[in-house]
């Protein structure tokens, strides 16, 4: 499976904002190590990962509702969406016993600006 970051580069292109260079820049990729593949572990994690969104968002599930439904950081859940972390937590929540709790109908409030800002540096460190 060709990497889902780079595509294959090896490479990510990431904005500096430095003291010596400001622009962007060509780093390695840190989901494959550079080397453009992704491995069968990637690509479930990415699977599962990627559906549990989908039916989130059709579920007009916040994030961070999520992160406190499940009782995680919120860094930690978009971690796990994207494929960047194990997902196994999110498989043990199913859609029946959200239901049950809140109805499905929670309102998606969003991130604020300092949440968003910790849930980067969580994934690019
Ligand atoms: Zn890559």
């Amino acid at each position: 499976m060709i990497c889902p970051d780079c595509e294959g580069k090896g490479t990510v292109i990431a904005l500096v904002d430095g003291a010596h260079y400001r622009g962007p820049m060509s780093i390695s990729c840190s989901r494959c190590n550079g080397t453009g593949e992704a491995g069968a572990q990637d690509e479930r994690w990415l699977g599962i990962g990627g559906t549990h969104r989908t039916w989130r968002v059709a579920q007009h599930e916040g994030l961070q509702e999520c992160a406190v439904r499940l009782g995680i950081p919120l860094a930690e859940l978009l971690a796990m969406e994207s494929g960047r972390a194990d997902p196994a937590r999110l498989l043990l929540d199913t859609p029946e016993e959200l239901r049950a709790t809140d109805g499905g109908t929670a309102p998606d409030r969003g991130l604020s600006p300092q949440q968003l800002d910790e849930a980067l540096a969580w994934l690019l460190k």
